[in-house]
């Protein structure tokens, strides 16, 4: 199949993903259903690594943004690397066979048993956020004979302007360490014989739609990397984050061209590898999640859509008030209505869209939440004791199964009766 623009798309009245209608994998699989695009995943991820060449970059994939083994394996087998934020996605990448040399493991609260971990699988970096956490590192390092590469993640103070609750590089934000007192923390790391300090590190938030945070936080990083060549030291990493925006309604997302044209100068001057952790911009639209129509309520203030998926599978917009789009996957041509989508869960914020003017379904039909592919199943819980969506991967005209289904069974296996 030759490369299409956008791999879900309608042809006549019907949603496709790639050359698989969406009512055809429903009718399979059943509701709700994350549906995945093999090819928009590589297409995305070819980008951004076409994108970035000129700097030879370590892509690590950011695993919390859909971490099912068979995406980590399709995106490894590409080349990416990964960015791990917990010893469990640490063994999910072990699984997907993604190589410990291209792990880097961010995150203010790893545990000892999670260092441990990472030490003996030898993944490449540890993104340090404190010095209490420098100093359990080392520790544990100690006590394997080994030494563990690190990096410190500086918060560089920058609004990268995205929602409050997912900015992460402001100075009231838990994340990182000041990067006033950088100095500090390598003279620090070099006072401990079980550390090697080779990066510097830096995560915006999430998603960031204007190119200027990245410039100005960089030009902060680059102020630390030549205070520390005045102290002889020296690096070997330059990790800049993630956090780059998508399309979900009509935001008009920086290029990943435009991206590399504006970190060109503060890269080349470093003289560091590079190394990105895009997680969103790879996969936020390569999936679906498609649901079915439970019941249209209608009363004399509102009209409601209520749908067999919840903020138990979807949670982004109660989270944070993020708008996706949501769309037949059948039109029909029926007359329009404006309605809340809303899911089945006992909560005033278990909603999908508010106010939105639809076509008017009926019980049964199918609706396609989209942009769902980052953050999506990946949040989900079990919350009022509903078992998980089925994922399924697209490739052609082909669905796979890449996770099942959870039964009732799957609720309660780990309890104790
Ligand atoms: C979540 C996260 C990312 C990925 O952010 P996206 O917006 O999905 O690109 C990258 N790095 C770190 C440290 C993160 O926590």
């Amino acid at each position: 199949m030759s490369m299409v623009q956008n791999p879900f798309y309608y042809k006549t009245r019907t949603l496709y993903c790639e050359n698989m209608p969406v009512r055809t994998l429903v009718k399979k699989y059943g509701t709700p259903l994350y549906i995945y695009s093999r090819q928009a995943f590589l297409q995305r991820y070819a980008e951004v690594a076409g994108g970035l060449k000129e700097f030879n970059p370590l892509i690590c994939f950011s695993v919390k943004s859909n971490a099912n083994i068979a995406i980590l394996k399709m995106l490894g087998r590409a080349g990416a690397g990964a960015d791990i934020v917990s010893g469990g996605e640490l063994f999910r990448c072990l699984k997907a066979g993604i190589p410990p040399s291209r792990i880097v493991y961010a995150g203010v609260g790893k545990t000892t048993a999670e260092i441990r971990f990472a030490l003996k699988s030898g993944i490449r970096l540890f993104n340090v956020e404190s010095l209490p956490e420098l100093h359990a590192i080392n520790a544990v390092a100690r006590g394997m004979g080994t030494i563990a590469r690190i990096g410190f993640r500086l918060n560089p103070d920058v609004d990268a302007k995205t929602h409050a609750l997912t900015t992460t590089g402001k100075k009231e934000n838990k994340f990182g360490l000041p990067i006033a007192h950088a100095l500090d923390y390598y003279r620090e790391a070099g006072r401990l014989a079980h550390v090697r300090a080779v990066g510097i590190d830096m995560h915006l938030g999430s998603p960031i739609f204007s190119l200027q945070p990245y410039t100005t936080a960089l030009r902060k990083l680059l102020a630390v990397l030549d205070t520390l060549a005045t102290h002889n030291i020296t690096l070997e990493e330059l990790d800049i984050g993630g956090g780059l925006g998508i399309t979900y309604a009509n935001e008009k997302p920086f290029t990943v061209a435009a991206f590399a044209r504006a970190i060109r100068p503060f890269v080349r001057r470093s003289g560091l590898r590079l190394i990105v952790e895009p997680g969103r911009y790879i996969c936020g639209n390569s999936g679906i999640l498609a649901t079915s129509v439970t019941y249209v309520k209608k009363t004399p203030v509102k009209n409601f859509i209520i749908t067999d998926s919840g903020m138990n599978d979807l949670i982004r917009p109660p989270l944070y008030g993020s708008y996706h789009r949501i769309e037949p996957v059948q039109k029909r041509g029926q007359r329009t209505m404006t309605a809340d989508i809303v899911g089945p869960i006992c909560e005033s914020s278990d909603f999908m869209g508010k106010d939105r003017k639809i076509e008017e379904p009926g019980a049964g039909d199918c609706l396609a939440v989209m942009s769902a592919g980052a953050y999506g199943f990946s949040m989900s819980s079990n919350y009022n004791s509903r078992p998980r969506a089925c994922e399924v991967l697209v490739s052609v005209n082909n669905a796979s199964v890449i996770r099942r289904r959870e039964t009732y069974d799957d609720l309660v296996r780990a309890e104790v009766r």
